[in-house]
C-alpha cells in the first residue's frame, strides 16, 4: 500500500473511494467519496442486485480532523430489486440508515461528554446542537448498558440507597437503590425507590438470585426484609461503619446539652476520634473533661468498647465480646443507650457475620459518592432512566 493510500484509508470510512477534497470555510472541509463495489444486497429480501436505478448524494457529518469540521459527501447508488419490484439505496458501513452522522462521530461525542467539563464546550468543539449531543451521548450509553444486562447475580453483593430527588410540591422525596457486585467490583443495577415491593419489581429481570451468598447492608429494616424474601440463599452482613456510627448522635446530643454549640467546640473532635489516634496530651485533656461529666463519660466508654469489639478477630471471641457489651448496656439508665442495645440485639447475627466473612459496604459508599458527583455535573436529573445509564457507565 502506498503512503497516501494508507492515509486515505485511515481517514475515510471502509469501502469508500476518495474523489476530491474541497474547502467550505476556514474551519470546514468537504470530502467527496463514492462506494467501491457495484451491486448490493436488498434489505427486504436479501437478494443481490446489480441493476442500477439512480444515484443520490448524501452529506454526512464525520469526526473532525485537526480541529476542522468534516462534511463527507457520499455518492450512493440505488439499485432495483427484481423480486421486490422496488428500488433500494445501498447501505453504508459505519452509518446507520437515515442518519446524517457517522457512528464514529457519535462515539467521539460520547468521549467528549465524558471528558469535557460541560455540554457547551462539546457543542463548540464539534459544532453541533445540544439536542444532538444529548441524543448521541445517551444512545452510546444505552448501547454500553445493553451488554451489562446479560450476566447473572454474583455471590457477594452490597445494597445501599441515596437520594435522587428532594420533595417538591406534591411529589415525595425519591430514593435510588444501588446493587453493587463485590466480586466484579462494579455497579450491578440501579432501582428507583427503596421499598421491598419496588425493588422486587425492578430486579426480577436479573437471573441468578440463588447465586447470592452474602449481602452487605446498612442497618435498614426494609432492605433486610427484602433480602430475606428475594435472595433465598443469602446471609446478611451489617456494615461495621454503620454500626459504629450509631453512637455518634447519642454522644454529640449529650455533649451539646453541656457545651451548647454545634460544631466548633474542640471537645467534639476529641470525642469523635478513635482514642488510639489521639496524642497523649489530647487524651489527658479529654479525660479531665470527661471526669467532670459523668453522663458523657458513660456513652464515651461504650463508644470505645464498640471500637475494641471491631478489633477482635474470629467469630468466637467476637461472640463473647458482643454478649459482654449487651450485658453492660443492660445496666445503663440512659434511654438512648437502651435503644442502641435493642438495635444491637435485633441485628445480632448480621453484626457477627462480619467477623466470619470480613466484608463491608465500603465500595457501595464509594459509588454513592460517584453518584453525587454525577448529579452535580449534570445539574440534577429529571429522568431516572438517564441517571441510571450514567451511573452504570461511571461505576463499571
Ligand atoms: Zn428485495
Amino acid at each position: 500500500m502506498k503512503p497516501h493510500e494508507y492515509l486515505t484509508k485511515g481517514l475515510l470510512l471502509p469501502e469508500l473511494d476518495l474523489i476530491s477534497v474541497g474547502i467550505i470555510s476556514v474551519s470546514s472541509r468537504i470530502i467527496i467519496t463514492k462506494k467501491q463495489r457495484c451491486g448490493a444486497v436488498c434489505p427486504k429480501c436479501a437478494s443481490l442486485s446489480s441493476v442500477l436505478y439512480d444515484k443520490r448524494t448524501v452529506s454526512l457529518n464525520d469526526q473532525p480532523i485537526q480541529g476542522k469540521r468534516i462534511v463527507l459527501k457520499v455518492i450512493k447508488q440505488r439499485y432495483f430489486c427484481k423480486p421486490c419490484k422496488r428500488p433500494f439505496t445501498e447501505p453504508l458501513p459505519g452509518v446507520l440508515p437515515r442518519r446524517r452522522t457517522t457512528q464514529r462521530f457519535r462515539t467521539q461525542i460520547y468521549w467528549a461528554c465524558e471528558n469535557f467539563t460541560d455540554l457547551k464546550r462539546v457543542c463548540k468543539a464539534y459544532r453541533c446542537s445540544p439536542g444532538f449531543v444529548y441524543k448521541a451521548y445517551y444512545e452510546q450509553l444505552s448501547l454500553r448498558a445493553r451488554k451489562h444486562n446479560l450476566y447473572p447475580f454474583s455471590s457477594h453483593i452490597g445494597i445501599d440507597e441515596h437520594s435522587f430527588k428532594r420533595k417538591n410540591g406534591l411529589s415525595p422525596h425519591k430514593f435510588v437503590t444501588m446493587i453493587v457486585d463485590h466480586n466484579k467490583k462494579k455497579l450491578r443495577d440501579v432501582a428507583l425507590g427503596k421499598t421491598s415491593a419496588e425493588l422486587q419489581e425492578q430486579l426480577a429481570k436479573i437471573p441468578g438470585r440463588e447465586n447470592v451468598k452474602l449481602v452487605t447492608l446498612d442497618l435498614s429494616d426494609s432492605y433486610k426484609s427484602f433480602v430475606k424474601g428475594f435472595f433465598p440463599n443469602a446471609e446478611i452482613i451489617a456494615d461495621r461503619f454503620h454500626v459504629q456510627r450509631l453512637m455518634n448522635p447519642i454522644l454529640h446530643n449529650a455533649r451539646m446539652e453541656i457545651t451548647g454549640d454545634k460544631r466548633k467546640n474542640p471537645v467534639r473532635f476529641l470525642l469523635s476520634k478513635n482514642r488510639s489516634n489521639l496524642q497523649h496530651y489530647e487524651r489527658s485533656a479529654l479525660d479531665t473533661w470527661l471526669n467532670h461529666h459523668e453522663k458523657i463519660n458513660e456513652i464515651y466508654q461504650f463508644k470505645e468498647a464498640l471500637v475494641r469489639f471491631y478489633r477482635t478477630r474470629g467469630i468466637k471471641p467476637a461472640e463473647i465480646y458482643f454478649q459482654k457489651l449487651i450485658d453492660q448496656l443492660a445496666l445503663t439508665e440512659n434511654p438512648h443507650l437502651k435503644t442502641f442495645r435493642r438495635t444491637l440485639i435485633r441485628w445480632r447475627n448480621e453484626i457477627l457475620n462480619f467477623f466470619k466473612y470480613r466484608l463491608t459496604n465500603a465500595r457501595v459508599e464509594g459509588f454513592n459518592n460517584v453518584a453525587k458527583v454525577i448529579k452535580r455535573r449534570a445539574y440534577g436529573f429529571r429522568s431516572f432512566e438517564n441517571y441510571k445509564l450514567r451511573l452504570l457507565n461511571a461505576c463499571s
